[in-house]
């Protein structure tokens, strides 16, 4: 039979199939498949009697929760496409995404109306605010009708990048854009595709980030269990473990936390089949501390990006022996069904061995930005996804991400990827977090600088950073200057805002970017 590839099938499936399993789950609160299936019915008719049709958006400003996963699921299987909107975002922010989606209706989780409220005070036309109670009880009362399903390439999803390097963009992903990389029958197995039926995911990260919704999907696909947690917190997370969780995905900043969290030597991690991490760039030592402290489990880095769906390469469990191990500084080889190469300024591929820029061709790629054709244009080209990433590609067909192509530093001529820099400082033992940045520089044009978060009780000496750095990478690499500062900016999916540190320095003048 023809692979399934929409929300509608797979729904429907596992309601044949695991009827009685449960599907989502949030504290005590459980749905199985079986009546997931008859609720998306009522909830299809609640967004039709409040004019939400195929084609059209509805928002979600909440944190995780039940709701907004069966809100969506139901929603993409017949076509209405949901924008999750980042929790954490300022109500300027929400109404920008608003304004962008002309969202017909804003959802909101439970505490979220007042800032709803602002938000679209800045609007001229303003979507239907539905606070929690008001949808449930309208979901209660609604018919469970049957209903026209969306098709393979129908956009249902409508997520933002994260803004890490300017205003986010909404990418358009359709039910086969979702569905494409996870279907067994369509691409090569791979040990960590394969998932035993009593087997559970942990959703911690933001369902307004591909890593919180995108664990979702995937448990739709494979017909599991997602536990579905309000928001990430390291406490939330060894819970779960303990409860049994098998597979999650965390950032490496959220990572960070749970493996240095002092609960975490006498929690039962052994139920832990899968560490999924990515979405930035992990230091080495992190990378290995978390494999000394979760042994039991398999560590899969990711990478991808919004536009890709999530996951377009991933670093394989066997490639993370601590026996020095070259291959764990890589982000992993392309998965089946994507193709991944390496190419120059004039779009031609480049050697293996070579910096470039990353490029993808995948099933997985968007539809397009949303009301961005130019950004749509150069960044998708003849179906290759431009990642704005600089990365080269071993024999072996793995990719070492350096940085981003706009943060690279280039000093006295030479190109500097900050994440490497701030891999090597972030061993020295008083360093808790660390960014490296290009700041002006009369004499070099850009010069490097680290600015530290300390260790809790930790002081950070300059000279002896600057130091420690010149015994681990060449002189050009090592930082002029350092700043000790109290938080790292960060945006919501735990990013590290690189062009905030920047922007004091800059003021006033233009930063060349490649
Ligand atoms: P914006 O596009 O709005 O500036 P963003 O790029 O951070 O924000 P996302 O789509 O969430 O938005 O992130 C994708 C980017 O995250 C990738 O282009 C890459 O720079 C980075 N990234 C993802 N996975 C990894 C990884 N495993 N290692 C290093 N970097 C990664
Ligand atoms: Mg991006």
């Amino acid at each position: 039979s023809a692979p399934k590839l929409t929300f509608d099938q797979f729904i429907r499936h596992w309601a044949q199939e695991r009827g009685d399993n449960v599907a989502l789950e949030e504290g005590d609160d459980a749905l199985t498949f079986g009546q997931l299936d008859q609720r998306s019915r009522q909830i299809i008719a609640m967004l039709k009697a409040n004019g939400a049709l195929k084609g059209d958006r509805i928002a979600w400003l909440g944190k995780n929760a039940r709701h907004y996963f069966e809100l969506f699921y139901s929603a993409a299987r017949v076509g209405v496409v949901t924008v999750p909107i980042g929790w954490r975002l300022a109500a300027p922010e929400i109404a920008y995404i608003l304004q962008d989606t002309g969202a017909k209706i804003l959802f909101t989780g439970e505490g979220f109306g007042e800032l709803a409220s602002k938000s679209c005070s800045q609007l001229d036309a303003p979507p239907r605010v539905m606070g929690q109670s008001e949808a449930l009880a309208a979901i209660e009362q609604a018919p469970a009708d049957g209903f026209e399903a969306a098709g393979p390439h129908d956009a249902v999803l409508q997520l933002y990048t994260s803004g890490t390097t300017g205003n986010p963009k909404g990418a358009v992903l359709t039910n086969a854009n979702l569905f494409s990389l996870r279907v067994p029958s369509e691409v090569e197995q791979q040990p960590w595709s394969v998932f035993d039926e009593e087997e559970a995911i942990l959703v911690c990260m933001p369902c307004a980030h591909i890593g919180g919704t995108g664990l979702g999907i995937m448990a739709m696909g494979a017909g599991i269990r997602s536990i579905v947690q309000a928001e990430f917190t390291p406490d939330g997370v060894l819970d779960a473990f303990e409860q049994g969780i098998t597979r999650l995905f965390i950032v490496p900043a959220a990572l960070q936390m749970v493996v240095q969290h002092p609960r975490a030597k006498d929690t039962d991690m052994s139920a832990v089949k899968y560490v999924l991490y990515g979405a930035a760039p992990i230091p080495l030592e992190l990378l290995r501390e978390a494999v000394r402290t979760i042994p039991d489990a398999g560590f899969l880095q990711c990478y991808g990006m919004t536009e890709t769906t999530g996951t377009i390469a991933a670093l394989p469990p066997e490639d993370h022996s601590l026996e020095g191990n070259e291959r764990m500084k890589s982000a992993g080889k392309a998965v089946p069904g994507a193709e991944l190469k390496i190419i120059g300024e004039d779009g031609e591929e480049l050697p293996r061995g070579e910096v470039g820029e990353l490029v993808c061709k995948s099933p997985s790629n968007m539809a397009c930005y949303w009301n961005l054709p130019d950004a749509t244009e150069s960044s998708l080209r003849d179906g290759w996804m431009h990642t704005g990433d600089a990365a080269y590609m071993d024999d072996d067909g793995y990719v070492f991400i350096q940085d981003r192509i706009k943060d690279m530093i280039i000093t006295g001529g030479e190109n500097v990827y900050p994440a490497q820099v701030e891999s090597a400082i972030y061993g020295h033992p008083s360093v808790g977090e660390v960014a490296v940045i290009g700041v002006p520089d009369e004499r070099w044009g850009e010069a490097v600088k680290a600015c530290i978060v300390p260790k809790p009780g930790a002081d950070i000496d300059p000279d002896q950073i600057i130091a420690w750095t010149s015994e681990r990478l060449a002189k050009f690499k090592v930082p002029k200057s350092v700043d000790v500062i109290d938080v790292m900016p960060r945006n919501a999916s735990g990013k590290i805002l690189r062009k905030d540190l920047r922007a004091p320095y800059w003021e006033g003048r233009e930063r060349q970017v490649n």
